[in-house]
């Protein structure tokens, strides 16, 4: 064709902040830097999420409502701060009916959007993959080769067979989907979300080549499907990040600590660690004498009863040495921040990305999905992480990571020489990080080379 269009992109991402802060900062950085129009569809409720800085005229937002009593679900629920089992089929069936009113979509959370694509003509789909390309290659192994038949525990070691690298893990840290036929509501919906992804155009993740090269390469290569590294995108956005009126204060404390003196707890938008763990954090904590920052949220129980229990007299204790925030964090500030030596996280893939751009070497304690995978790339591979031990949270109070454990990898990740390389190698990678999103980058060019796929395939 002659006459070649605006390319016009709509992302319609997942209804969770690890999904739509990502999916927009992708979308602003292809509308700033490239001339495309980028709309990014949530809910009204949603939109907050989305920051954005003042007077941006770069991003079109359009809203729409979820047939909230169509598919039986609570007014709002999609603010939900975790998404439960019982909701998730009610809440497809309610995304599936505003099929309508779209002409592209795509979160690999969004399976039905091919079908609804190809009503209006050649538009590809394009899948926004939420976590590492590391753990879509496991996943695809497990599923192919089933290495969790041929052990005899939950605990006994393999080898993932097929996966570069020599990976090992264990039965209890793989998919429930994968290896059990337990919650088949949720097992058929993230089946149908990772068969998109190999399904679809291709799939642009939040990552760079030098963190997971062999694993890009893998992907492409020997699975045979397009993708395109575009991150880390919290790089070059947020003016200032949404944060509770703790910023100001956080910030401040941290001016008056040393370099890598810190370390910092979080376990991401959606999870609250269960009662039981918080006692033995504060004790291995309070045990490892580090100075923290802690974000601890309410559990169930505490929403309840309108209280936060920590441990008696541990804020007492601790103070100056620690610092409690109570809601949320401003994380990729307080990453960034140089005071801070060391992260202890959930392993949600953009909490990862964000340690790894700010240099902070990680605690890793995983809880579900695929948290372990990204647990095996950083601690395995990268070797920029130290594992608590962690079991999977569906086994908690049973399996509780004790705070010896807490205690010992606290010592493990901030003193002596293992740390001192560790720390090293995450700067090495932050270095990395930054270089990709410059010109001529690997992050930068790869962007690109989406953008000419693109306009080749649509204009
Ligand atoms: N986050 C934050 N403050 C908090 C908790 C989380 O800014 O107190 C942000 C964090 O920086 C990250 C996102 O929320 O960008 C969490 O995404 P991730 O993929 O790590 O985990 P999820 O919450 O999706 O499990």
């Amino acid at each position: 064709q002659n006459q070649r269009r605006r390319l016009h992109i709509v992302f319609l991402p997942f209804p969770a902040h690890g999904h739509i802060s990502p999916m927009a900062d992708v979308a602003r950085l292809l509308s700033s830097s490239h001339g495309i129009k980028a709309t990014v569809i949530t809910t009204p409720l949603n939109v907050p999420l989305i920051s954005q800085p003042p007077n941006d005229v770069v991003l079109h937002i359009k809203t729409i409502d979820l047939p909230y009593a169509e598919a039986g679900l609570p007014q709002g629920c999609e603010t939900l701060t975790s998404l439960t089992l019982d909701l998730c089929d009610a809440f497809q069936r309610a995304t599936i009916m505003l099929q309508g009113p779209f002409e592209i979509v795509a979160d690999m959370l969004f399976p039905w959007v091919p079908r609804s694509a190809a009503k209006f003509g050649n538009i590809p789909t394009i899948v926004f993959y939420a976590s590492s390309v590391f753990s879509l290659c496991a996943s695809e192994c497990m599923r192919l080769y089933r290495p969790y038949d041929d052990v005899s525990t939950d605990s006994e070691v393999f080898v993932v067979p097929g996966l570069p690298g020599e990976i090992r893990m264990m039965r209890m840290e793989v998919e429930d989907f994968v290896a059990k036929s337990e919650e088949p509501e949720f097992r058929s919906f993230i089946e149908e979300a990772k068969e998109f992804c190999v399904r679809s155009y291709g799939l642009v993740v939040n990552s760079f080549y030098e963190l997971e090269h062999h694993y890009f390469d893998f992907y492409r290569n020997v699975l045979g499907n397009k993708a395109w590294h575009i991150g880390p995108v919290s790089l070059c956005k947020r003016d200032k990040e949404e944060a509770s009126m703790e910023e100001h204060e956080c910030l401040k404390w941290l001016d008056t600590k040393k370099p890598n003196s810190v370390i910092y707890v979080c376990f991401g938008s959606m999870s609250s660690v269960p009662e039981s763990q918080l006692g033995e954090i504060a004790m291995g904590l309070e045990a490892s004498g580090q100075q923290f920052i802690w974000v601890v949220r309410k559990t169930k129980k505490e929403e309840e009863q309108e209280e936060w229990l920590l441990p008696s007299g541990f804020e007492e204790r601790t103070q100056g040495k620690g610092l409690i925030i109570r809601g949320w964090a401003p994380q990729v500030l307080i990453l960034e921040h140089e005071a801070i030596g060391a992260f202890v996280t959930h392993c949600g893939w953009n909490s990862m990305l964000e340690a790894v751009s700010g240099g902070v070497p990680m605690i890793t304690w995983p809880g579900y999905a695929d948290q372990f995978y990204n647990e095996k790339l950083v601690t395995q591979v990268l070797r920029i992480g130290v594992p608590v031990g962690a079991k999977k949270w569906s086994r908690f109070e049973k399996d509780d990571v004790k705070w010896d454990a807490i205690e010992k990898a606290v010592k493990r990740i901030m003193e002596g020489e293992e740390a001192e390389e560790m720390r090293n190698r995450t700067k090495m990678l932050a270095q990395k990080a930054k270089e990709g999103m410059e010109i001529g980058g690997s992050s930068c060019s790869d962007l690109n080379a989406l953008i000419q796929d693109l306009t080749m395939s649509c204009c």
